[in-house]
């Protein structure tokens, strides 16, 4: 399915983006998909200032989702105020993409950065760059809540039905385990996004869906599903960039630096990551 398609069967087109401190006006353009922001100006000091895109795939809460037609999360307000404070660059705007097909868009040109909780594997820096790490993760198995089938290792998945999002390092150790045989092919249903694979979780559809943790998390607070054990597979996300782009890896790298250093990076993990069950009022 490519991009239009896909973000009309989201019923996503025409959603208003909106970026730090810009206010979008609601007017779709041509795409119907991006909001580009009225130029916020303050080119410091006349310095020249290179327009970005991000690209990003909703439905990977907190770090990335629709709220109220708004594209929302962590990675959003992490990369904003990272290029903020990244010398020579700004934001333009969000573009949204099937997570499977971030890669393309960027090698393509399509965008210029990929914020999209995106694991920096070996695999993916033989076509693409990344920052340095500013997440780390671990795979989950989630399966219904009260099922009577509770794997406490990949192993356990044998003979059972079990769904990832395309492109996706879960999908990739499902696909090992179909390649040593643990799994059949027929087995494995790969879905575009990961809430349609919990959708059919929790209609029984499949048993278990094989996520990455933090995510897994959010989903086991807000739908019928638990988590039945993690698989330790010591992932770090990255931002994606070019590899030809060394001059904004290294700018984004900075701003990744400076957001840690001002307190930035803490205030946008409590505020994606407080647990909801434990109140955390500010004063
Ligand atoms: N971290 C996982 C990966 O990089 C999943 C990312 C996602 O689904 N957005 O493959």
């Amino acid at each position: 399915m490519d991009r239009r398609s896909y973000l009309e069967a989201l019923g996503a087109s025409g959603a208003a983006l909106t970026l730090a401190g810009c206010t979008s006006t609601g007017g779709s353009d041509s795409g119907g998909t991006t909001t580009e922001s009225t130029t916020t100006g303050s080119t410091t000091s006349g310095t020249q200032q290179t327009q970005i895109v991000a690209g990003t795939a909703p439905g990977f809460q907190p770090f990335e989702m629709m709220q109220d037609g708004e594209l929302v999360g962590f990675d959003v307000d992490l990369l904003e105020a990272v290029v903020e404070r990244a010398d020579g660059y700004t934001l333009q705007r969000w573009e949204q993409y099937e997570f499977g097909s971030l890669i393309q868009a960027l090698t393509t040109d399509k965008i210029d950065t990929i914020a999209a909780g995106m694991t920096i594997t070996e695999k993916r820096k033989e076509s693409i760059g990344f920052t340095n790490p500013y997440w780390d993760a671990n795979q989950a198995l989630l399966v219904r809540e009260g099922s009577s089938f509770q794997p406490q290792s990949l192993e356990d998945l044998a003979g059972h039905t079990v769904g990832a999002q395309s492109g996706t390092t879960g999908e990739s150790l499902i696909q090992d385990l179909i390649d040593e045989g643990t799994l059949k092919q027929s087995n494995y249903n790969a879905y575009p996004k990961y809430p349609l694979a919990v959708s059919d979780l929790e209609n029984g559809n499949i048993d278990v869906v094989v996520i990455d943790t933090p995510v897994a998390e959010t989903f086991v607070d807000n739908r019928d599903v638990v988590v039945s054990a993690t698989v330790d597979t010591g992932e770090q996300y990255g931002f994606g960039v070019r590899q030809n782009d060394g001059d904004l890896e290294s700018a984004l790298n900075s701003g990744l630096q400076a957001v840690r250093d001002d307190g930035t990076y803490a205030d946008l993990t409590e505020k994606w990551f407080a647990s909801g069950g434990t109140t955390t009022t500010s004063e």
